[in-house]
């Protein structure tokens, strides 16, 4: 079964308790929350205030994810907060290891973010020591874009990577995932032919 992780970008911020209580009260698996720095990326978005404010709205998992530069001035705040699970950028990390063994030793869930232009083979050497990769099928930084189309080939190689490690790492598709489309990100997971796949949604189109 997919798990499903809606952003809380897409509330309306003037009636977060509202919003938060319907999530809440919906099938959603996890509160997903994009925190952005302005730095890492152009836009800053919200805070460890605001995860504290929606973590009292509910007990789905907390699911922050971190567009942000130096992650670990910032971890224990977002713990504090109530997040349950933290994702930090492999690209904004120069020491990738040292900011999951953070994340782990204050008791969340370790996740990688990677980003559109980065090389799923860069995640080799870390795959084994974290819960989840968000996977980011838009750039990271603004809301609403497009699902880009290459994501499927990088989902499948991501899978490959994961299965032939014998590993057990989520993956989560972060970005511009509709109801048009959701079914065929992942019959990309499960299929043994994702080109043919590829082939017949590009012929869709
Ligand atoms: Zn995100």
């Amino acid at each position: 079964m997919p798990v499903i992780a809606p952003s809380l970008l897409a509330a309306n911020f003037l009636k977060l308790e509202d919003e938060c209580k319907m999530l809440d009260e919906s099938e959603a698996d996890w509160f997903h929350l994009d925190i952005m720095d302005g730095r890492f990326v152009p836009n800053i978005s919200f805070g460890p205030m605001i995860v504290e404010f929606v973590r009292k709205t509910t007990k789905k998992i907390c699911d922050v994810h971190l567009m942000i530069v130096e992650p670990e001035k910032y971890t224990e705040a977002f713990k504090k907060a109530g997040a349950d699970q933290l994702s930090v950028h492999i690209e904004a990390c120069p020491d990738l290891q040292k900011n999951i063994q953070q994340i782990l030793s204050l008791g969340m869930k370790p996740g990688v973010a990677i980003s559109p232009d980065t090389p799923i083979a860069d995640l080799a050497d870390i795959l084994p020591s974290i819960h989840h990769v968000c996977f980011m099928s838009v750039y990271p930084g603004y809301g609403g874009q497009q699902f880009i189309p290459k994501s499927f080939e990088r989902i499948k190689q991501l899978r490959n990577m994961i299965d032939e490690k014998g590993l057990n790492v989520l993956i989560e598709i972060d970005g511009g995932v509709t109801t048009e489309n959701a079914a065929s990100i992942i019959a990309v997971f499960k299929s043994n032919d994702p080109k043919g796949i590829i082939a017949t949604l590009k012929a869709i189109r």
